[in-house]
């Protein structure tokens, strides 16, 4: 660790304070030390990463949760590269978009895009796709003709089942559910069709946007980790287990509390999750209209859990596509994690076995109400009723993120304003009304918050 932040003074004078480790508060503060000014950033784990972050099980290193990253995921993946010197997509296998089916299945939809020039991509895999009839075909690429020339617009009270309705019920089961309860992490009949439409307009924009990017690495070294190096070889500093508040914030500077003292910093972003925000703030500072706004508008929100089962097997086991479809009782969908076992060759989970699959569960269901050990058995009992030559696990570790995501519900209320004082700003993955709880989300609005703290400073 550093010296304290008052002995460090860059371009900007007294350093900025980053409250949150998560990916929104390490893409904040590589925008500012970027810009050669030094960050002081509170984490209150004792990991980076937030809900995108590495826990370790039996030494192994493994995710908090199952990801899936996106072509289109411009501000995440640019800033990736530059965090990786230049390399495209570090640490991301890419592959196109897929709906593959774990276990062979005639009746199951089974859909590949293309690699053409979007919307080709997206219309030609549904007009190849198996398992789907010449009728159904023909209206799923009506449907998303009419949706480009809608500009993905859909009404903003209107939920995915209600725009999914004039669809055949093949291709919205088969194809369109799955994927906007994946993305949005809420159940379709009260997900936001608005976010949804917004969501396939981005990945029907540009070459490769509708591909599936999967991290290979762990969450936590991916973007926080290599990030935060590059802070404090920049002059700032990292504090883990550090919980803060904003004791007051002025045109003059912003206080910040945390271990028992406190510091005067520059400017502040607070890029905690919606749920944490309205601890984050002393009484005064809660009480600016902005700042009660954003209070307001996360208070009314609601969140979804997510939950995923590791399995370790004995043997390596080659699944249709790195990541494929299940049947929804539980699991949802099944990826290839044999990666991590690469990665940490030494840890006892590793040496004990030659395969590694994640099995996901998106939104709340009736699955919350198991403990790991019933809900790790359902999924076992899953794979073997699909698969039944699949082998059996002899190493399990559950994850249940309680408040994985907020619900992404229709007409969901986002603060007013993400510049909360003339030098307080929010960054998360709440903000943008127009996507879900993403990594893009969260990395987008940290980065436009460095950005405008930094110009502010310099003005
Ligand atoms: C299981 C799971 C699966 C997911 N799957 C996907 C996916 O496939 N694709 C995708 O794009 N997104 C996915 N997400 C969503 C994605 O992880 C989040 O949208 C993103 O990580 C949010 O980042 P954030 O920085 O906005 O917030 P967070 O990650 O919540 O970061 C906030 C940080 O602030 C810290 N903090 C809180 N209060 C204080 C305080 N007072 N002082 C200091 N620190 C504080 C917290 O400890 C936390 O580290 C998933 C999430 C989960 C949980």
């Amino acid at each position: 660790m550093n010296a304290g932040p008052q002995s460090r003074r860059g371009r900007a004078g007294m350093p900025v304070a980053v409250i949150g480790g998560g990916w929104a508060g390490c893409a904040a503060a590589w925008a500012l030390s970027s810009r050669g000014i030094p960050v002081v950033l509170h984490e209150a784990a004792g990991v980076l990463g937030g809900r995108a972050r590495r826990v370790e099980r039996a030494g192994l290193p493994i995710d908090n949760g199952q990801h899936l990253l996106v072509g289109a995921y411009e501000a995440t993946r640019t800033l990736l590269r530059t965090v990786h010197g230049g390399r495209v997509d570090p640490g991301l296998d890419r592959q196109r978009l897929e709906v593959v089916p774990f276990a062979r299945d005639a009746a199951a939809v089974r859909l590949r895009t293309l690699h053409l020039p979007p919307p080709w991509n997206i219309a030609a895999g549904l007009a190849l796709a198996k398992g789907l009839g010449l009728g159904e075909r023909v209206a799923a690429l009506r449907w998303l003709k009419a949706l480009r020339e809608s500009e993905y617009e859909r009404p903003g009270a209107e939920s995915v089942d209600a725009m999914l309705a004039s669809l055949p019920s093949r291709v919205a089961r088969g194809v369109f559910e799955p994927l906007a309860l994946a993305a949005l992490n809420t159940p379709t009949d009260r997900a936001s069709a608005q976010v949804f439409a917004h969501l396939l307009g981005r990945i029907a924009h540009g070459p490769g946007a509708a591909d599936f990017l999967l991290p290979v690495f762990d969450l936590s070294e991916l973007l926080p980790e290599p990030a935060a190096r590059r802070v404090e070889a920049r002059g700032g500093e990292i504090r883990l287990r550090s919980a803060a508040v904003v004791a007051s914030a002025s045109d003059q500077g912003v206080d910040i509390h945390a271990g028992g003292g406190t510091w005067r910093a520059a400017a502040a972003i607070v890029a905690v999750g919606p749920h944490q925000l309205a601890h984050v703030f002393a009484p005064g500072v809660a009480a600016q209209p902005d700042v009660a706004d954003a209070i307001e508008a996360t208070a009314a929100m609601r969140y979804e859990s997510a939950a995923t089962v590791y399995l370790g097997l004995r043997e390596r086991v080659r699944l249709p596509s790195r990541i494929a479809r299940l049947d929804d009782a539980p699991g949802q969908w099944i990826f290839d994690r044999h990666d991590a076992l690469e990665r940490a060759p030494d840890a006892a989970a590793a040496r004990a076995l030659r395969g590694l699959v994640a099995v996901v569960i998106s939104a709340a269901g009736a699955h919350d109400d198991l403990d790991a050990k019933a809900l790790s058995g359902r999924v076992q009992a899953q794979l073997k009723r699909l698969k039944p030559a699949f082998p059996v696990a002899v190493w399990s570790q559950v994850i249940v993120e309680r408040r994985a995501t907020f619900a992404c519900e229709p007409g969901l209320r986002r603060p007013r304003t993400s510049a909360i004082g003339p030098r307080l700003r929010l960054a998360g993955d709440y903000l943008d009304p127009n996507l879900p709880a993403t990594i893009e989300a969260a990395v987008a609005s940290g980065e436009a918050a460095g950005r405008a703290v930094a110009h502010s400073l310099a003005g």
